[in-house]
């Protein structure tokens, strides 16, 4: 069977090929600085390096065999599969291969009226079911979409870029989980919200990103569903192939027609559904500028909306952190998802002290992630999502080089098809940087130094974005203190990227407006009489 080796440990480089200051030299064959104690290092780093070395694991492909999928898929509207009237078809790759993998039909202004106008027939008839049928059919979804996490891993994986294990660990069972939580909620209403009395808003124009495709599509039609809204949803252009796949799964939960419409297209398709009178509500996720266009386009209409839009997550690690756990915070942080993650710590802030054994360690944990085949089991880092993302990630890294910040990148070779970016750090950076003010959306990471806790929080909140944050200490108190002086909807301590259905997500500035998730998440899509 064919090998391939764990990559290779080589000395660190700096943009200009020369070794790099610190490498975790200073902690391979004798004792280690950590936070001003003296750490033994049981294994000598040569041994450690020859160990790796020599490792090779074995490829371990998810077999894709019994996936089923079309070669072409029209609209879904009023529970059927329609043609487009004035629309087109697009093909969908996958970006680890950059191969076809089917044709989606796209919708035109007259496509987007249709869609419309069958959530709108739908939505009284659904509205008045007893809201425990609502609930029911939801988790009659959720079950079904247990039943088929696999296969629905699996084309998540092959039309996103992103590895198997995470679209198999994290996105389904979060895609599940906020089905079922907001099935719960259908009938108990007026339980979350005691002595009002909520009604649903109508119809929602729902338009979703390309980095998490079944879990924004769950996130956005769950509660507006429980709540007794229907939905015309708009999956990104890169990504439709699992909201084809939820469709059939509507299909077999014998949701009632109209109830949830899914158009696929561009930009264009977004708009006209934006600027679609019929809509009661727009929900969006996606990047701060066509959020603004969002905004400006509701604006004065009376339709509600809600944006959930970029970041710039600040990641502080204080000196008195656990540092192992910490590192490992940071890679899930900013790797998951090859970075792809509004909510990533794409800055990370370490304390000075710690910083030299902090990024060393980090480097060295960098040597050790495994790019490549999304489908394939042992894969840290996928494909980028598309051509697109990769230039938009290589024009910032470059700006990063050019602008005198000192990267670092492991040596292993990326694949030669598909849309890859190695994972890379950025050290010497500046607050001015375009890679520290600017969102990469890529599995790039950029690293600056504080002294006290004040400049922590100072830096962390110097950003036009406040989204997420993440804190690492060993104190309790200082949890406290800094996580509330953080502007940010959401902010993890000792951890990073954990998602609850009942816990409120969204952002603070132009990160967005509105809350998904919790009660807050079901407030947006209710109007109390
Ligand atoms: P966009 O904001 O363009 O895309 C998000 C969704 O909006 C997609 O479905 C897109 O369709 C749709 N859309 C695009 N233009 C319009 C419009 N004028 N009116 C209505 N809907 C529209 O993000 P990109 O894919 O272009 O990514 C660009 C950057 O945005 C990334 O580098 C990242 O920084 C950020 N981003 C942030 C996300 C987040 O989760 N907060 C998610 C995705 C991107 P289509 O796919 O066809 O363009």
């Amino acid at each position: 069977m064919a090998t391939r080796s764990k990559p290779r440990s080589l000395p660190a480089k700096n943009r200009n090929g020369a070794a790099e200051v610190p490498t975790p030299e200073s902690v391979q064959n004798g004792v280690a600085s950590d936070g001003g104690s003296k750490v033994p290092v049981a294994v000598p780093r040569a041994a450690v390096n020859a160990f790796v070395n020599e490792t090779q694991y074995a490829p371990a492909p998810e077999s894709a065999d019994h996936v089923r999928l079309e070669k072409k898929y029209p609209l879904f509207i009023d529970g059927q599969w329609q043609e487009p009237s004035d629309g087109g078809w697009m093909k969908t790759i996958n970006p680890a291969t950059e191969a076809t993998i089917a044709e989606v039909a796209t919708a035109g202004q007259n496509d987007v009226e249709r869609a419309v106008v069958a959530a709108r027939e739908a939505q009284g008839k659904w509205a008045r079911l007893p809201a425990l049928e609502r609930g029911k059919y939801l988790f009659r979804v959720a079950r079904l979409i247990q039943e088929r996490s696999r296969e629905l891993a699996i084309i998540e994986s092959m039309n996103g870029g992103k590895p198997i294990r995470e679209a198999r660990d994290v996105d389904l069972p979060i895609v599940a989980q906020h089905l079922f939580y907001h099935a719960g909620w259908a009938d108990k209403l007026q339980y979350a919200f005691p002595g009002e009395t909520p009604a649903p808003l109508g119809v929602v124009g729902q338009i979703i990103p390309w980095n998490f495709p079944l879990m924004m599509a769950a996130w956005k039609i769950a509660p507006a569903l429980a709540c007794g809204n229907t939905v015309v949803l708009k999956p990104a252009e890169t990504t439709p192939l699992t909201a084809m796949k939820l469709a059939e799964i509507f299909q077999d939960a014998g949701l009632p027609e109209g109830v949830v419409n899914i158009i696929n297209g561009g930009g264009s398709t977004g708009a006209a559904l934006v600027n679609h009178a019929g809509l009661d509500k727009i929900a969006f996720t996606g990047s701060t500028e066509v959020g603004k266009g969002i905004m400006k386009a509701l604006a004065g209409t009376g339709r509600q909306y809600t944006l959930e839009l970029g970041g710039k997550a600040a990641h502080i690690i204080f000196e008195d952190a656990p540092l192992d756990e910490a590192v490992e915070g940071i890679v899930n942080g900013i790797f998951f998802n090859q970075g792809h993650v509004c909510c990533a710590g794409s800055r990370v802030l370490i304390q000075e002290s710690v910083a030299d054994v902090v990024v060393a360690r980090l480097k060295r944990r960098l040597d050790t992630l495994i790019v490549g085949d999304p489908l394939d089991k042992n894969t840290d880092i996928g494909a980028i999502n598309s051509r697109e993302q990769l230039n938009r990630i290589t024009t910032l890294v470059n700006a990063g080089i050019e602008e005198g910040a000192c990267i670092y990148q492991p040596p292993q070779p990326l694949p030669s098809r598909g849309f890859y970016f190695a994972p890379t750090i950025f050290t010497e950076t500046a607050q001015s940087h375009r890679i520290v003010q600017e969102e990469i959306f890529g599995p790039v990471v950029t690293i600056q130094t504080f002294r006290t806790p004040e400049e922590a929080i100072e830096k962390a909140n110097n950003t036009r974005y406040g989204l997420s944050a993440g804190v690492w200490t060993d104190k309790g108190a200082k949890i406290f203190k800094t996580t509330s002086a953080l502007r940010a909807g959401v902010v993890w301590a000792n951890t990073f990227n954990r998602f609850d259905p009942s816990a409120p997500f969204g952002g603070y500035k132009e990160s967005g407006v509105g809350r998904e998730g919790g009660l807050q998440g079901l407030r947006s899509y209710l109007r109390f009489e």
